[in-house]
């Protein structure tokens, strides 16, 4: 079997274990894949971020180049990412300081890649230079339930021992009020139908 199709039917088992679109399980099943980088604090990628100059990237012929982001080659990462990345993602993490621990989960060059910190993980889109928070289960390409307060997606919060159900109920308890009433009614719920 080519690693091509190892990898499409490794995709399909996580499809169908967890319900998962294709392209999502497809993801999900890359992002399983260990990484062998180190860990790095988040103050070394922001000292490479104010330092590193632009890089030279080929995007290749269907990219109309003006609208694309500045990357630099970032050795840490172990590839090229978006200054306006790190930048989000230092805004996303200044709760935590330039001591918080990251590390490479997944890196597709040129596409996308995942960081995550002991307790938060990010998807960088190369192309436009942003970060998307995802579910705090190592692995997961899926969205948190509610962004700061249920950090796991729908699957994996279902799965969640009653320890950490626990404690994201006191979270959601103790947020303040107008904050979780404004974060349900952009997803269209109800304070009614999440507790
Ligand atoms: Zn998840």
């Amino acid at each position: 079997m080519t690693q091509e199709k190892k990898r499409k039917a490794a995709a399909r088992a996580v499809q169908e274990a967890t319900g998962l679109r294709y392209t999502a399980a497809l993801r999900l099943e890359a992002a399983s894949r260990p990484t062998d980088r180190p860990s790095f604090p988040l103050g070394t990628l922001l000292a490479e971020c104010a330092t590193k100059p632009a890089a030279e990237v080929d995007w290749g012929e269907d990219i109309f180049t003006d609208y694309v982001p500045d990357l630099f080659e970032s050795d840490i990462v172990g590839g090229a990412i978006p200054f306006t990345s790190v930048l989000a993602l230092a805004g996303a993490l200044s709760a935590y300081g330039p001591k918080d621990e990251l590390r490479v989960e997944y890196l597709d060059p040129l596409d996308e890649a995942v960081v995550a910190s002991r307790r938060r993980r990010f998807l960088i889109r190369m192309l436009t230079g942003g970060i998307e928070e995802l579910c705090r289960k190592p692995g997961c390409h899926e969205r948190p339930t509610l962004e700061r307060i249920i950090d796991y997606c729908e699957y994996h919060v279902a799965r969640c021992d009653t320890q950490a159900l626990v404690s994201m109920a006191i979270d959601l308890g103790t947020d303040d009020r107008v904050d979780v009433d404004d974060a349900l009614e952009r997803r269209g719920g109800s304070r009614k139908r999440t507790c």
